[in-house]
């Protein structure tokens, strides 16, 4: 038969699911001799039973209740009746304090303390309490009673309980823990307990323990009272004793806020051995449960209880704190810290908060979508190209497209009403580590200067702020608590790397981009893509002009500035990487990303290159392609126009040699996107080869069609690497398009067709499978090959560790994902063996 009802020293705290948090945690704390006051747990088994199969089950459960209770052989016997969930929902459920209480146990007591007041005290909040939470009778219902002594008082609220009830108040034990015990069961499902489950994604079916417990009293007299401390200071993380207290009063005091509580510290005056003992319990529960303690606490007559333990909330600041201290106090091992760090509280550190007393000083005038993390405040900007060098500016956007690059980058943060999480502004954002909210269909941008968010009228140059984690906006300026790349976290990352198998590089396409990834602890470039070097304001033009051109004498002209500019990026990249290696990837996207799309830049190019409008507007449509995504890109474009290769190669030459003279190291890999057929690459590494005579570089291809992964033992003869750029693998392997699957994203997931957005988790079941089968057939034939990750999912947790237990030697994400990758890499090595 199925035990229901545990003994303290019958559980531990691993039985949480069974005996609630509290009561395992009780159970752990009795096995340690913490003084707690002794009990019994009735399990979340037993609340399930019960509230499937009322009446019957509880006459069955009686006896088993009453045979532990009556091992208690304290006198007077007064318990308290507390619940307690597997997972922790504070406040969300009940506690009866007192129970046992009737006329005759009162009479006892007053003899035996000779303190009237405690006991009737005692005895008239027992009732309140169990009218409450049994019955539902407001306390409201017993306050304006008149009486003259205190067994009045206690006869009237019985009294008021009878009218309301149309019973009488219970008077044995046995029925007031009955009901008692019940009612705690049946609170699992009131209103506000099902409202949290549902808010944190908890379980329905779990059920309550309950926990029957002597009581100690904190009322008793001055030396008696009830408090909660944690073990450490949970804003900072600092060792300390954070808390509060108060004497003469018992634990709901606190709660409920009728009195104002004094600082811990200022027991160690008026109760300093009481104190010191607190103190000494706090360490050893913290070393015991590995984790800060939230610990609740009563004082009986200078004698000290615990009552309650748990692994107590804190800040994403203070939870690194604590984690680097207890490592250097031996209470974990560094392995045990890395696995405790949650990579979104890395991220939260990184990205810095409003201060509580701003967030409660303002309230969100709107939402949008939270696609970047982090806060920003500044002043209202709506053209990119207006935002000054330096100053504070949010960037309001109905979409962001690639010419607001250079405005996004000088704005603290960016807004747009339209877009996803995926759109172009969410991923550029996340790739600068720049806060951004997408999707805000509140706001209405009326003209070039006035808006409107949520109806509230604004205009440029007024203050908003906004949190990419919630995706809340605020109107005026927010105080903003920045933590940048602390000591602490470069601990941490210096330690998961030593834990790591995986390597992680940063997909950087600028220098300031490379140094941001050197300084996180980067070990090289993984994917540097080199368009991206080419939007900048000086630059575009000359790209413009060169897709324009209908001669190759013309282009290679314009290609010979262009080959001068792009030479001085690589060059000033090589030297911030410092002789690790650097992924260059040729030119990938289609041309006509970078053409003229106003009128008046036609006009200006038109000018400058001496041809007419028309015959611009002609080339453009010519260049239009339906569905570029699939179109003249890649390697196809160095096979089209071998001399763009050709430029790019020959940039990298005069950086090379100029490394040389400088006797800066380097080493670099030249990947070609795109390729499905081996003929692709043969056909350009034949001359780049020929170009690349008598310098020291890898080649290789980034893998990111299916055909190529299918046909990967051809293509892996005549590379040394692949890197498998895993954003276009999947839009190629789903058929869908990263830009157009925000239309229907939501729904997939949604009907759970999708289990994630496969652009933010990578599709392993397909996409991974891919993988396994390339990385297979390209070992075969090369077994030398060297493989990489260079798609966005290196910055996911959870692909990362789908990462790990493939033969790839290093993946790649945006230089701000760094921390959380190379966290994730050694969380998923280290996981392998625990
Ligand atoms: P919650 O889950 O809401 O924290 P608890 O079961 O911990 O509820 O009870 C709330 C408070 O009631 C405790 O912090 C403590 O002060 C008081 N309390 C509970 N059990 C006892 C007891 N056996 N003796 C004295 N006080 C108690
Ligand atoms: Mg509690
Ligand atoms: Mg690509």
């Amino acid at each position: 038969m199925e035990k229901f009802v545990y003994f303290f020293k019958e559980g531990n705290k691993n039985m949480s699911n069974l005996l609630g948090g509290k009561g395992a945690n009780l159970c752990e704390m009795s096995s340690i001799n913490i003084p707690i006051p002794q009990g019994i747990i009735i399990t979340t088994s037993a609340c399930n039973n019960f509230l499937k199969n009322k009446d019957d089950f509880f006459q069955n459960l009686k006896p088993e209740i009453l045979a532990a209770v009556s091992t208690f052989k304290k006198k007077p016997l007064l318990f308290s009746v507390r619940s307690g969930a597997p997972i922790s929902m504070p406040g969300m459920m009940d506690t009866i304090l007192n129970l046992g209480f009737n006329d005759s146990l009162a009479n006892y007591l007053i003899e035996k303390t000779n303190n009237e007041k405690f006991v009737y005290e005692s005895y008239s909040r027992f009732i309140l309490m169990f009218s409450e939470i049994v019955m539902g009778i407001p306390k409201s219902k017993f306050n304006n009673i008149s009486f003259s002594n205190y067994s009045e008082k206690i006869s009237k609220l019985k009294n008021i309980y009878k009218v309301i009830t149309n019973t009488l108040f219970p008077e044995t034990l046995e029925e007031q823990l009955f009901l008692a015990i019940k009612a705690i069961f049946n609170s699992w499902n009131n209103e506000r307990a099902i409202l949290y489950r549902d808010l944190h994604n908890i379980s329905h079916d779990l059920g309550t323990a309950v926990v029957v417990q002597e009581m100690v009293f904190g009322n008793f007299n001055d030396k008696s009272g009830t408090g909660v401390i944690f073990s450490r200071n949970p804003s900072n993380g600092k060792k300390e004793l954070y808390g509060e207290y108060i004497l003469k009063a018992q634990g709901e005091d606190i709660v409920a806020g009728l009195i104002t509580p004094f600082d811990i510290s200022n027991l160690n005056n008026q109760l300093p051995e009481i104190y010191s003992e607190l103190k000494k319990y706090s360490e050893i529960l913290e070393k015991h449960f590995k984790d800060m303690q939230d610990i609740e606490f009563t004082i009986e007559n200078g004698k000290l209880f615990i009552l309650q333990t748990r692994n107590g909330k804190r800040t994403p600041e203070a939870n690194l704190n604590i984690l680097l201290d207890f490592v250097n106090e031996n209470i974990l091992s560094k392995e045990e810290a890395i696995i405790k760090i949650d990579s979104s509280c890395l991220e939260a550190v990184l990205c810095g908060s409003f201060t509580e007393k701003s967030l409660k000083e303002n309230s969100p005038i709107a939402i949008g979508l939270p696609a970047s993390n982090g806060v920003a405040t500044g002043k209202i900007i709506l053209n990119s190209n207006n935002i000054p060098e330096d100053g504070d500016y949010i960037l309001l956007r109905e979409e962001t497209s690639p010419e607001d690059l250079k405005g996004m980058y000088l704005a603290n943060g960016i807004l747009t009403s339209k877009g996803g999480r995926t759109s172009h502004g969410a991923v550029v954002a996340r790739g600068m580590g720049k806060c951004c909210i997408t999707g805000c269909d509140s706001l209405k941008i009326e003209n070039d200067h006035s808006l409107t968010i949520n109806n509230i009228p604004l205009k440029e140059g007024d203050y908003i702020s906004i949190d990419g984690g919630t995706g809340y906006i605020y109107k005026g300026k927010l105080e903003i608590e920045k933590n940048n790349l602390n000591t602490n976290i470069k601990t941490f990352i210096n330690w998961s790397l030593e834990f790591s198998k995986l390597r992680v590089r940063v997909n950087a396409d600028t220098p300031e981009d490379a140094l941001v990834g050197y300084n996180f602890g980067a070990e090289g470039i993984g994917l540097c893509r080199t368009e991206h070097m080419f939007f900048k304001e000086d630059r575009i033009w000359k790209i413009r002009q060169m897709i324009l051109s209908t001669t190759i004498e013309e282009r290679k002209n314009i290609l010979q500035l262009l080959s001068f500019i792009q030479f001085k990026d690589f060059y000033d990249i090589f030297k911030v990487m410092k002789g690790l290696p650097v992924n260059i990837r040729l030119l990938d996207p289609p041309l006509h990303e970078f053409l003229p799309k106003t009128s008046y830049d036609k006009v200006f190019l038109s000018n400058k290159m001496n041809i007419s409008i028309k015959e611009i507007e002609e080339r453009i449509i010519s260049l239009n392609e339906h569905n570029p995504m699939l179109g003249h890109r890649g390697c196809r474009l160095g096979i089209s126009f071998p001399e763009i290769y050709e430029m790019q190669i020959s940039a990298i030459k005069f950086a090379l040699d100029r490394c040389k003279r400088e006797n800066i190291p380097t080493s670099i890999e030249i990947m070609i996107p795109f390729v499905g057929y081996v003929e692709e690459l043969q056909y350009i590494k034949k001359y780049i080869t020929e170009q690349l005579k008598g310098y020291e570089y890898k080649i290789g291809t980034m893998i990111e069609l299916p055909r190529a992964c299918i046909l990967s033992h051809e293509i892996s003869k005549h590379v040394d690497f692949f890197s498998y750029g895993t954003n276009d693998l999947t839009q190629t392997t789903l058929g869908i398009s990263r830009d157009d699957s925000i239309k229907f994203l939501n729904t997939y997931q949604n009907k759970l067709i999708y289990k994630h957005d496969p652009f933010k988790t990578l599709d392993k079941d397909g996409v991974g499978t891919l993988l396994k089968t390339s990385i297979e057939l390209g070992k075969t034939n090369n077994s030398n090959l060297k493989l990489g990750v260079c798609g966005e999912h290196g910055g996911d947790p959870e692909s990362i560790k789908f990462f790990n237990q493939l033969p790839i030697e290093y993946i790649s994400c945006s230089p701000f994902k760094i921390p959380v990758a190379i966290l994730s890499a050694a969380q998923s090595e280290i996981s392998k063996n625990f």
